[in-house]
């Protein structure tokens, strides 16, 4: 089955003219029939346009006839977007394309299928998805983590060959830790926001979810670069990530702080992260104790700047301009009302009230001003430890993937279990999620767990090639 293979073992397959670009769609349609209704990792897929673009797919690319499947809150000209929202399901066809794809399509790469999400990215299950629930291909009475979900899913499901996601606080590598999959949150600014539909501006980035390290090496050079329609985006510097992936970890000196394993970690989560750690210490690499001390403080600092942001993003949705509008208003202000009460899920609503209310005049100093302050303590953490170490190594998550609804009615806890990978966004570095092993659920699955590993700004090929040596070990 194709739909099982890396993009790396079928490039090579295509370039030999064994295999061709359809006959890959071919064996994903196939792999999507038999196994999504089961999953829910799509929103959509449209294979008729993706045979097309297969047929005319220039093979002497560097991704020449690979499909790659898009979080639906990445804009595809011509296909639906939703971001697994009531406001935009049915009612909204991207006009254009988001620079990602752009970049892909120059690649070679043929986008496929639309993946599920917690509604505009905000949570940390695929729970928050107005439009349907996806299950942990590990195990279905598990949520497959959040937001990128139907990312993680569909890769871990080999009902994608690799996947997109997005990554405001840990989206990426969360659910890529969940569902035993690579998930690479680049450095802010490598990858163009352009046509992401924003949730919060200072923290969100594009990035891949894929079967293997080489693989997100891969499609990393492909996603990269400035982009004038991004102000945020760096200069390029024309990096290749796969340059230096099997460098090892001989004498790189691999940071391990202490403020990121607190009694909330599980004990069987420490075992995994303890067993890896040590045989990267017996590959050559120097394990140091280190402090990041403002950590305690990067959930408040980002349930605070991340909402800020959202009430802002999410002014746009009116119910005027995108998606769907209230019928019978009163008035204007009836209009947009009704419409956003309508259109926005419970959580959605949580994060905009909240960021409206930290932005309020009175409370703007006390809190957002505030937490700005403290983004920058914790920022100068992460400068202050790379002075000393290469990289950084933590748990991804606190505990393997919960059943569904287990947090439902307390998002605190929730948010909580965000606090290994928020600090990397409010950072603006590097951060990547590689499978490290399993523990065993109580009725008897085999639950992923995942590495991270946190670098300096612009340290992915540090990062790529730890967790390359994490992969063959
Ligand atoms: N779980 C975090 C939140 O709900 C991160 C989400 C994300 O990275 N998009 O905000």
């Amino acid at each position: 089955m194709l739909s099982t293979e890396s993009i790396t073992s079928l490039r090579a397959k295509l370039t030999a003219g064994e295999i061709t670009p359809v006959d890959i769609i071919d064996s994903l349609e196939a792999s999507i029939n038999e196994k999504d209704a089961a999953i829910g990792g799509y929103l959509a897929f449209d294979f008729d346009t993706a045979r097309e673009e297969a047929k005319n797919a220039d093979l002497s690319l560097p991704l020449g006839g690979i499909p790659i499947a898009i979080k639906d809150n990445i804009n595809v000209k011509g296909q639906p977007l939703t971001c697994a929202s009531k406001f935009l399901e049915g009612a909204f066809i991207s006009p254009y394309d988001a620079t990602v794809i752009t970049k892909l399509r120059e690649a070679g790469a043929i986008p496929l299928g639309r993946t599920n999400l917690d509604e505009f990215a905000m949570g940390s299950t695929s729970g928050n998805s107005a439009i349907k629930r996806t299950n942990n291909p590990a195990d279905p009475s598990r949520v497959p983590g959040g937001s990128s979900g139907g990312s993680a899913a569909v890769v871990a499901a080999d009902t994608a060959i690799a996947a997109l996601g997005s990554d405001t606080g840990g989206s990426i590598r969360q659910p890529a830790s969940h569902c035993g999959i690579v998930g690479l949150k680049p450095s802010y600014g490598r990858v163009s926001r352009y046509g992401l539909v924003a949730f919060a501006s200072s923290l969100d980035q594009i990035g891949p979810m894929t079967k293997s390290v080489d693989d997100a090496a891969l499609l990393l050079n492909a996603i990269t670069g400035y982009d004038p329609a991004d102000s945020t985006s760096l200069e390029d510097d024309n990096t290749d990530f796969t340059a230096d992936i099997d460098g090892g970890v001989k004498g790189l000196k691999l940071g391990v702080p202490k403020e990121y394993f607190s009694d909330a970690i599980d004990p069987a989560i420490k075992a995994i992260f303890d067993e890896t750690a040590a045989k990267l210490e017996a590959a050559g690499a120097e394990l140091v104790p280190i402090s990041l001390p403002h950590t305690e403080y990067a959930v408040a600092t980002y349930y605070i700047i991340a909402p800020a942001e959202a009430s802002s993003n999410l002014s746009r949705f009116d119910g005027i301009r995108y998606g769907n509008r209230a019928e019978n208003p009163e008035n204007l202000i009836d209009l947009y009302r009704k419409s956003r009460a309508q259109g926005f899920g419970a959580e959605v609503k949580r994060r905009i009230i909240l960021g409206t209310y930290v932005l309020s005049s009175g409370y703007h100093d006390a809190y957002y001003t505030k937490a700005q302050k403290v983004r920058t303590l914790i920022r100068k953490d992460f400068t202050d430890a790379f002075a000393n170490v290469d990289a950084i190594l933590s748990p991804v998550a606190p505990t393997a993937a919960p059943k569904h609804g287990e947090n439902a009615d307390d998002p605190l806890t929730e948010y909580l279990a965000d606090i290994c990978t928020i600090a990397a966004n409010l950072a603006g570095i590097p951060g990547i999620s590689v499978p490290a092993g399993t523990v065993e659920s109580d009725s008897g699955t085999k639950l992923p767990v995942g590495l991270q590993i946190l670098g300096p700004d612009l340290g992915e090929s540090i990062l790529l090639k730890i967790a390359k040596t994490v992969e063959s070990l």
